[in-house]
């Protein structure tokens, strides 16, 4: 039997064409047709006016915070629980990140914790330049309150998509909030260019000037002309192309990595096992579905069931360890933390590529349940 990956690329079947395509129309080149189509595709998809594709999510943080003039010795609040990618790009421009705590409602970014914490330092005058919302899991965070607080606030807010693209929050797409959104296409992600990213957004200006910095910050001369320094992070026309074929699939990739979250809700629902819940103001991706395990009512802890599951050779991870906790960034303010620590230290994530095979899903649910006494079938 094949090897269960947690997130395993999956190809449209499209792909080939449409990197032939690049390569018998002469663009082997960063930038170029397939660069402009796939930015315009995404546009409508989200419908957000500007978008610069990237060579990474990480490019695309990076620039985000950038082009909102975010720099040394600004504070930067920043959801706890997610991918280290996000509070690195703060540590990039020399900013200082400050960790928020999860609520249990959507393991997002605790929405009135953020707002009351967004008050206390409006009065001691402590505002952070920026705050980066993550969709976690693919799951949108309470955007509106937290848009709404930043925005009364003069405070600017970036949404961090990168796991969401696809989802939707009080009927709008993931991406499609905040100043600047951020997507990516790695090779785990919901769509995949095997690497790539994309910076979105409703100012032109911020797009524009993402753009520059990320073509090595050429001012317009007949020689090379620098002011600023420059990053070389766009995406090359070539995985563009992949990238235009998923994006045409995508709706598909939702469907069946939900469709996978329903099955392990149907066949998990056991004692001490509970899912990453689905929040009433959104459609997640579920990019993952993940759960939290009770040891004592489950009868076997989290990393009783990860080591089952790599036995029968099935990939299985702990949920984000919270950046407050992380060795790198233990020095920095968190916001609460709690939740998140509580998340992680019970939480797991299973199989939920959108190539997953319902053999596949019934292999996992039957290691699982063979995990807990009396509950094997
Ligand atoms: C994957 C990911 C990123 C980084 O994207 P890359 O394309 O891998 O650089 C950023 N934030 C979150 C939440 C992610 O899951």
């Amino acid at each position: 039997m094949a090897r269960i990956y947690l997130s395993a690329p999956d190809l449209a079947g499209t792909e080939l064409a449409m990197v032939t395509d690049a390569i018998q129309s002469n663009w082997i080149a960063p930038l170029g047709p397939h660069v402009d189509a796939f930015e315009a595709e995404m546009c409508a998809r989200l419908d957000v006016p500007y978008a610069c594709a990237l060579s990474s999510g990480t490019a695309a943080l990076h620039l985000a915070l950038l082009a909102l003039g975010v720099g040394a010795g600004d504070h930067v609040w920043v959801s706890t629980l997610t991918f280290a990618a996000t509070a690195n790009a703060i540590a990039y421009v020399g900013a200082i990140p400050v960790f928020v705590d999860s609520d249990r409602a959507s393991w997002n970014m605790d929405p009135q914790l953020f707002v009351t914490a967004l008050e206390e330092a409006a009065r001691t005058d402590t505002l952070p330049r920026a705050v980066i919302a993550v969709d976690l899991y693919g799951q949108c965070a309470d955007l509106a309150p937290i848009a709404d607080a930043c925005h009364r606030h003069g405070v600017a807010l970036i949404e961090d998509a990168a796991e969401a693209l696809g989802a939707t929050y009080r009927g709008r797409p993931a991406g499609s909030f905040g100043d600047l959104a951020i997507l990516s296409f790695n090779g785990n992600k919901i769509i995949t260019t095997s690497g790539g990213g994309m910076l979105v957004g409703r100012d032109k200006a911020h797009i524009e000037r993402a753009r520059y910095l990320a073509t090595q910050a050429r001012d317009p001369a007949r020689h090379y002309e620098h002011s600023v320094i420059g990053y070389n992070y766009r995406l090359s026309n070539l995985l563009a192309a992949v990238g235009r074929a998923q994006l045409a699939d995508l709706s598909r990739r939702v469907d069946a990595r939900r469709t996978t979250n329903a099955y392990y809700r149907e066949h998990l629902a056991l004692p001490g096992w509970e899912f990453m819940p689905e929040a009433s103001f959104g459609r997640t991706t579920a990019w993952l579905t993940c759960a939290t395990i009770d040891p004592q009512r489950f009868g076997a802890g989290r990393d009783a069931v990860i080591d089952a599951l790599a036995a029968a050779d099935i990939e299985a991870r702990p949920v984000w360890k919270p950046m407050h906790l992380q060795p790198v960034f233990r020095a920095h303010r968190s916001i609460g933390g709690a939740v998140a620590e509580d998340l992680f230290v019970r939480g797991i994530c299973l199989p939920s590529g959108s190539s997953l095979t319902a053999a596949d899903r019934a292999r996992v649910v039957e290691v699982v349940r063979s995990v807990a006494p009396g509950s094997a079938r």
